[in-house]
């Protein structure tokens, strides 16, 4: 079934395979990769080789960690990997589609421009949800990929499992469960589906709550089938040695993991009712992620005062339904107090300049 969603020269690839794939026992002479013997003074011992291809040591701690079979998960070079990779494999440039949900995550529809896909929307309705009419309007022109971010990047909010589920068992095609933000609200994860259906992908990262954007280690989790080809046609070292290490590192801290989400969402607890207090700020959406989608009454001024102060933030105001937002990355308490001092003499002196004009 999977096979016959595949490009049809994805479905023909021979994968590259190396020498050492082609030898299971301990060898003690490498001569096989042309790699250097030693590492240069003062680098970590192994650099000089070429990681496991298969990362099979990172993918089993992740198995643990989720409860999923090593089978089931593709190591990427950061989620966006995976997305490019799933266009790779399933979309016959200028002939196929995908299905995405405005507003959400850019990189979607970057994505789809760079292989040349077309993208079909349809537009989340006020309440930032799937209105299900119109998604399954769309999934009758039988997109190869349907992305769902849950919660979706840049609003905060999540679908009714219900609505996830119901795409996933109408589409003819894949269907990715975009759950970047996943460790922040947990109990929304559709991460034991990928046992029932085996068009989905659920993709996650070490780069949010795990706080290592910077080693670029991103997840997806599947059926065997669709593991396999994507393992096939990634490049055969796609994540780097010391980026695998570290990410072995942070998984084994569970106990700093779970207080690091707790005082996130505290944090952003208290943002979120401190900024609704401002007068500038229109509306503070309800987000279950480490990210805040605010309204503002003039949020070009905002933005612009912010930058002047040194704070950068995101504006999503050309975003449909985000007219007037902007994304607020929740930060530590200190960052999170800089933000609000800002706002509150921003407050001022808009108020005072409308008392000055008024009169
Ligand atoms: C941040 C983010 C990612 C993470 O991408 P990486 O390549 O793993 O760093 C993926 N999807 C969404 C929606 C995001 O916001």
């Amino acid at each position: 079934m999977i096979s016959e969603l595949l490009r049809p020269n994805i479905l023909r690839l021979t994968p590259y395979s190396s020498a050492r794939d082609e030898f299971s026992g301990s060898a003690s002479v490498l001569l096989d990769a042309n790699e250097s013997h030693s590492p240069l003074p003062s680098l970590p011992n192994g650099i000089n080789r070429y990681p496991n291809p298969r990362n099979e040591e990172l993918r089993q701690a992740i198995a643990n960690l989720k409860n999923v079979d090593a089978a089931n998960i593709f190591v990427g070079n950061g989620s966006d990997e995976a997305v490019d990779l799933l266009y790779r494999c399933f979309c016959n440039p200028q002939k196929d589609s995908a299905l995405v949900f405005p507003p959400t995550y850019g990189m979607y529809g970057v994505c789809a421009s760079i292989n040349d896909v077309a993208l079909l929307e349809s537009p989340l309705n006020e309440q930032f949800e799937i209105s299900q009419s119109d998604a399954l309007e769309k999934l009758a022109q039988n997109p190869k990929l349907t992305f769902i971010c849950n919660p979706n990047n840049p609003t905060g909010n999540v679908q009714a499992p219900e609505v996830i589920e119901d795409i996933i068992a109408k589409s003819k095609g894949i269907v990715v469960v975009d759950e970047a933000y996943i460790d922040f609200c947990p109990q929304h994860s559709v991460l034991p589906l990928i046992y029932r259906y085996k068009n989905l992908v659920v993709l996650q990262t070490l780069s949010k709550a795990w706080g290592m954007a910077g080693a670029r280690i991103g997840l997806a989790f599947a059926s065997k089938e669709i593991i396999n080809v994507l393992n096939n046609v990634k490049f055969p070292y796609n994540v780097g040695k010391p980026s695998t290490e570290l990410a072995l590192q942070a998984i084994s801290q569970t106990d700093a993991f779970a207080e690091f989400v707790k005082s996130t969402v505290a944090q952003r607890q208290n943002l979120a009712s401190e900024l609704a207090l401002l007068p500038i700020v229109e509306r503070v959406y309800p987000s279950l992620a480490n990210f805040l989608l605010v309204n503002f009454t003039n949020s070009h001024i905002v933005y612009k005062y912010l930058l002047s102060k040194g704070i950068v933030v995101r504006d999503r105001s050309s975003q449909p339904l985000c007219n007037g937002c902007i994304r607020i990355t929740v930060g530590s308490s200190t960052e999170n107090e800089q933000l609000l001092t800002a706002f509150r003499v921003l407050n001022t002196q808009l108020y005072s300049n409308e008392k000055t004009t008024d009169n």
